[in-house]
């Protein structure tokens, strides 16, 4: 039987709605937006697309977007001085370093030097080190948009095998984490585990988080399992698709026939990533204005 299909993008609009509507109740409330601050240095244009999506998501969900955008050829001195004036900056809730940086600067220290309560992005250590310890913090985009459409499909997660492939801080730490958080028994594969296969057919849960073109295959996923794609692969270009077919990490066409439900590429994780920046930005800035937020409110 074929796998139900889990819309991301539909979910993703769905969650930019409620963010929306906090957004609304916290300007009566605060007296003022929330607010977004996207720092962008050099001209990568992947880079260029992100931040303009991610203003233009901004504005929509009615808070306040503050792009900075600086040359290459920045000395790394200034971009932290800039991040330094941001993270006192009351109009900023949260504050985003568009990665990667130039080869000049150091990644590590420029995020290091955001404000953990400002940092909505959640690759501060600090926020590493909450999401591990259970402490209130910020939890990076992707896994926790993953967990979002996992306990949107599952309800109760409790007590489910996952596994999680990839182990990277963005993507399947925080996943492995967040996954343990909700009481599931977590396994992390990476490259060197051995009998992949084998491993990933004992989950109910799968989350794939490698950068390799349709590595699942059907044969390594347990009948019913739910299976979330985060990987987003180009495949060498044709003339059907000259700019090279977007892929995820799990063969789509035959993980479909086997799981129970299954993310698509495009149109699954992916719109999620934007929205749940949006996310922890409202709840940044009902932290940062001393605003009671419910816990599960969004
Ligand atoms: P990384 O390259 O940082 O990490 C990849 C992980 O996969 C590593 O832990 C690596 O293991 C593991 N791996 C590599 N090869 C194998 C293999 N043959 N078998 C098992 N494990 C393997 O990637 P990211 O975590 O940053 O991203 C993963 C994917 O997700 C990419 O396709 C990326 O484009 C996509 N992505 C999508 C996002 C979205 O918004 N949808 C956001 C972020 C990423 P080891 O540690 O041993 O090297």
């Amino acid at each position: 039987m074929a796998a139900e299909i889990i819309d991301g993008k539909a979910f993703a609009e769905g969650l930019r709605e409620r963010v929306g509507k906090l957004a609304a109740s916290f300007e009566k409330e605060a007296g003022r937006k929330a607010g977004l601050a996207v720092v962008l240095v050099g001209e990568d244009p992947a880079s260029q697309i992100y931040v303009r999506n991610k203003g233009k998501q901004t504005v929509a969900c009615g808070m306040a977007s503050f792009e900075h955008v600086l040359p290459v050829d920045t000395p790394e001195a200034d971009l932290l001085a800039l991040v330094e004036k941001l993270n006192t900056d009351p109009a900023v809730d949260g504050i985003l370093v568009q990665l990667p940086l130039p080869d000049h600067m150091d990644e590590q220290k420029v995020i290091a030097t955001i404000n953990p309560d400002k940092d909505v992005d959640g690759f501060h250590v600090i926020s590493a080190g909450r999401l591990a310890v259970g402490q209130k913090g910020f939890v990076a985009c992707t896994p926790l948009g993953c967990l979002m459409l996992l306990k949107d499909r599952l309800g109760e997660l409790s007590g489910l095998d996952a596994v999680v492939i990839g182990r990277s801080n963005i993507v399947g730490k925080p996943m492995a984490q967040l996954l343990l958080k909700e009481s599931c028994t977590v396994t992390i594969a990476h490259s060197r585990t051995r009998n992949l296969p084998e491993v990933v057919r004992r989950a109910d849960i799968v989350v794939a988080a490698v950068g390799r073109p349709e590595m699942v295959k059907g044969d390594w996923v347990k009948p019913g399992a739910t299976v979330i794609d985060v990987g987003m692969n180009r495949l060498p270009p044709t003339e059907e698709k000259p700019k090279g077919k977007l892929v995820g990490d799990v063969d789509f066409a035959e993980v479909s026939q086997v799981a129970g439900a299954i993310t698509p590429v495009p149109g699954g994780v992916g719109p999620m990533t934007i929205a749940v920046l949006l996310r922890n930005t409202i709840v940044a800035a009902h932290r940062n204005a001393g605003i009671e937020l419910a816990e599960g409110a969004i």
